[in-house]
Parts: C-alpha cells; structure tokens; sequence
C-alpha cells in the first residue's frame, strides 16, 4: 500500500472528525443551558476521571502547568523550597516552580528510559533537603514509580506525578496519576487524551489536597469571597472543555492501543545503522510520542524535510540551558540530559496513522544517507 507519510507529527482534524456531531450536540446542550464554568460537565467528568485513573478525586484546572503547580501549592512547597526534577520535560515544571518562587534542583535521566535517574534522585534527596520530587512519564513512558517511592518515602517526600504525556499509562494495573500523592494531567489537544483548546486536572487520593487544590483553583476561597488561603488564583475547566473530555475519555485505551501498534510498526520496519529507535511500548508506554536517537539529527531532519515527512523535537534545551533560566542555574550540567537533547526526534505518531503512513515514514527513515 503506497500512502504519502504524514508531514504534521498529529492530525487533530483527523482526530476529532469521528466525534465531531457529538461533539455539536454537546455544545447545542450547553448553549442552551447557559452555565460555563464549574458546573455539572465539569464535576460529572472529574468523576469520570478520577475513576478511570483509580484515584478519589480528580480536580479540574486551566492547563497541565496550572495543574503542576497547585498540586506543589497544596503540598505546601513555598518560595525558595528545592524540589527535584528532570531538565528533559519540556519546561512546564520549571515554569511551575517560577511561579511559586520554588528552586529546581535538576536530576539527570537514565538514557535508557530519558526518566528520573533513581541513583541520582537518591543522591539529591540525601543531601539535598528536597521539599517535592516531580516524576515525569515522558513520551507516554511511566516513571519507575515503585523505586522513585520507595527511595522518597525514606525521607517522607511527597512526589508529583507529571502525566501530561501519560493518560493511561499503568505499571501492575495502576494507572498514571495514582502513584504520587498527586497526579498533574494537560489535555492540551496534542495529549493522548486533549480537549479542543486549553484544559488540565489533578488528581489525587488525598481529601485534605482536594479541598487545598480546589480552594487555590478559584482565588483561594474557601466559599465564595472567602479568601483564606494564600497562592490562589483563577485555575477552572471550563464546562465546553469537560464535556469534550468526557466524550473522549471512552475512547482514551483504544486511541492508547492505537498508538502502541504505531510504535511497534515503527519498530518492526526502522533499521538504520544510525537511528536507535525506543522500546519498552505496552501498559507502561502508551506512546505519546516516538522518539528516535541519532547522532547526526541535523542531516536526518534535512532528509524528513526533503521527504515531506512530519518531525519533531522533545526537547532541544535542557531547562536549565534555556535563556531565561540561565541567571538562576547558570553552573548546572547533566551529562545524559545534554548529550540527548542533542539527539531525540519525534516522528509522527497518533491514532488514525494508517499502515502505509507509517511504513511510508519507515522507509523514509531507511532510506536516509547520512
Ligand atoms: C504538555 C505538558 C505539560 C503542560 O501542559 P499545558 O497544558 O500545556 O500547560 C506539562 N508537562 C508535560 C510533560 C507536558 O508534555
């Protein structure tokens, strides 16, 4: 089958057309009800959503960075608290402490997996009087939750799962989300599970963090201009955005399952003496992104260009190298971290991709001459 490969890394028209008359309905519905924010859509998908995850509650909040940093709020991490953290995520958490005025302390990956470095994390928590540990499942690959728990429970540290790349991702049948004493979640619309615009929740086992998530979610009101608690500001799913999610979360494990069969597609018909193409895809992997390594991107991604084949890169900076970063982390290097920003490519991987797209990608791949 000759298809032509996919020149975006996602296809959210694509995506979305299946759904796209409920989709409609649901909107005519709210319409006519006329209620936007904090209403029964929102509560009836946080429901939905926490038990899915298998957690007690899950919270609605704006966005996934929104989601990172009120659930470190509700910890209780205050300015200049060290919290631990990957470098290799993109820089939502790094962009979370900011806001808070809390201290990244960077940990270095395992280049194995590109998550938290267990015998590094362990280092840092021995000396470094951590506040919070984030764990990021990146590109839909779950942190090893079971040692990063056992090391921080040591020393009694709270830890916040990063699942903006991980809907559904689970490790001994429990699912991203419910490892940590919180689980921060983006249903940014490229996730694995994404809403048509901006949207994010947190979800936690915790009814104390419920109730502090959900006062610093609305200006810190304990009951309506009842501010009693300090760091709050407006953080809401809105009602269009969680009756989407609430029609999609149904589908997650099948898109999930979908996106898995790309991965071993790709794995099954990649071979390049220069391209290390990522494994591990299954009940802890739900593939969010396939991330090849090479060392010599540049000329790779001059050959995808000229192929019209879709790429992308997550990410070329560590957090701390980026510009506006570099005054308050001007002396941190990580050996794996920088050495893989210098390497990783995302090629296209979603739902809908057909057989012939991938094997088109593939063969794109192959036919690569350094
Ligand atoms: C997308 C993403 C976020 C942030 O989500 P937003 O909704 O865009 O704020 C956080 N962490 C990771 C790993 C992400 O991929």
């Amino acid at each position: 089958m000759l298809s032509a490969p996919p020149n975006t890394l996602n296809d959210l028209a694509r995506h979305h057309r299946a759904l796209a008359s409920e989709l409609q309905a649901a909107f005519a519905t709210l319409i006519r009800r006329g209620w936007y924010v904090l209403g029964s859509e929102g509560a009836e998908f946080e429901s939905s959503f926490a038990a899915y995850c298998g957690t007690r509650y899950a919270l609605g909040v704006a966005n996934g960075t929104d989601a990172i940093e009120i659930a470190l709020r509700a910890i209780g991490v205050e300015g200049g608290d060290p919290v631990a953290l990957t470098a290799n995520a993109g820089g939502y958490g790094t962009a979370a402490l900011a806001a808070i005025g809390a201290r990244a302390v960077y940990i270095d990956v395992d280049p194995a997996t590109l998550t938290l470095d267990v015998a590094a994390l362990a280092t840092s928590l021995k000396h470094g009087n951590i506040r919070a540990v984030i764990a990021t499942h990146l590109y839909g690959r779950l942190a090893p939750m079971e040692e990063i728990l056992s090391l921080t429970r040591q020393y009694s540290t709270p830890v916040v799962e990063d699942c903006a790349q991980a809907h559904g991702a689970s490790h001994l049948n429990q699912r991203a989300g419910s490892w940590g004493v919180a689980g921060c979640f983006s249903f940014y619309p490229t996730k694995n599970l994404g809403a048509l615009g901006d949207a994010g929740a947190v979800t936690t086992n915790d009814s104390g963090m419920a109730e502090r998530i959900k006062q610093l979610r609305q200006y810190g009101w304990q009951s309506k201009y009842q501010t009693t608690r300090r760091g709050g500001r407006n953080s809401r799913l809105d009602e269009l955005q969680a009756a989407v999610l609430q029609l999609q979360l149904p589908f997650l494990d099948h898109w999930n399952a979908a996106r898995i069969e790309v991965a071993q597609q790709y794995r099954a018909l990649i071979s390049h003496a220069d391209v290390i193409v990522p494994d591990g895809f299954g009940p802890n992997h739900v593939a969010h992104l396939f991330v090849v390594r090479t060392q010599h991107r540049d000329s790779l991604i001059r050959h995808l260009a000229n192929r019209k084949v879709g790429y992308g890169i997550h990410y070329p900076i560590p957090d701390y190298r980026q510009p506006a970063n570099l005054t308050d982390y001007p002396e941190v290097r990580l050996h794996y971290t920088d050495l893989l920003a210098e390497q990783v490519l995302s090629l296209p991987c979603f739902p809908e991709m057909t057989d012939g797209e991938v094997a088109a990608v593939a063969t794109a791949v192959n036919d690569w001459v350094v």
